[in-house]
């Protein structure tokens, strides 16, 4: 068709590389360096003025392999570092697995201080019945305002919340005591049921988006791994469900 339109209406014109990325039957010399595959090519079709009575074009290929090949590892190297982001795509707060790697840095901390260190588990209230009522795009808005709301009660540098999964989040607050860490939590369920987001699925009188939260805290007297707390902050959160949800617990006061 382009050696037609070159022809035909004196017009020239480039191969789309997505539709042709190898037309000819070319090879490089090396046939180790490429496998056997054909050169990756641009192709343009240039009408020619002769003075031949008949009608004649160029033919233009170029090798573009090294560019194609750039181009594929630049698209890999995109990908890697999009999985080492430390930073949730929908909520903007940090990710599980910055949740992940700092919980440990932060018990090694403690361990080594000898210093206290708390963990919130946090979960939305009647969330699939949500979803199901507003839409997954209404679920999404409202996680990402669910978010804004836990991360504005922390002030402090090293204390993080994360989005450890679907529509549960996770605190990390370094060198707190039990009491400050369940005001925190405190704080962050009245921030969030203030926000009053209209859930009419919800059993909540008021028929609003809640969140319950489960406390846990590892003392210094405790040698508590990373698992133990998880496990202490999910089990406290689950009493917190239990009791009629919006509302926190502190694991051991259950
Ligand atoms: P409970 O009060 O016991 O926590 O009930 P629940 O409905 O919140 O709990 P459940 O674990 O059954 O449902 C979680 C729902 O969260 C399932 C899914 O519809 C929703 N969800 C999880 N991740 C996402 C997400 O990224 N976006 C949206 N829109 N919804 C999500
Ligand atoms: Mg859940
Ligand atoms: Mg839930």
């Amino acid at each position: 068709m382009a050696i037609h339109q070159a022809l035909r209406d004196n017009f020239p014109s480039l191969l789309s590389q997505t539709l042709n990325k190898a037309p000819f039957p070319l090879y490089s010399q090396s046939a180790k360096e490429n496998d056997g595959q054909r050169l990756q090519q641009a192709v343009a079709v240039i009408p020619i003025e002769t003075d031949a009575p008949t009608r004649q074009c160029l033919i233009q290929i170029t090798d573009v392999s090294i560019a194609v090949a750039r181009e594929r590892l630049l698209r890999e190297q995109a990908l890697v570092l999009r999985s080492q982001t430390f930073s949730d795509g929908l909520t903007g707060i940090a990710n599980r697995r910055h949740f992940d790697v700092n919980i440990e840095k932060e018990l090694r901390r403690a361990k080594r201080t000898n210093g206290a260190m708390s963990l919130l588990m946090i979960d939305i209230d009647y969330f699939k019945a949500y979803n199901d009522h507003y839409g997954h795009q209404r679920g999404d808005d409202c996680l990402i305002q669910v978010a804004a709301a836990l991360s504005s009660v922390l002030h402090r540098p090293a204390d993080l919340v994360a989005r450890y999964g679907g529509e549960e989040f996770a605190v990390i607050l370094p060198e707190n005591r039990a009491d400050s860490a369940c005001l925190i939590a405190e704080t962050m369920r009245q921030k969030v049921e203030a926000m009053a987001i209209e859930h009419e699925q919800s059993k909540n009188p008021a028929k609003i988006v809640t969140v319950s939260i489960g406390v846990a805290m590892r003392i210094p007297e405790h040698h508590l791994e990373t698992s133990q707390l998880i496990g202490a902050a999910d089990r406290a959160l689950y009493e917190a469900k239990r009791l009629g949800r919006n509302q926190i617990v502190l694991h051991g006061e259950q």
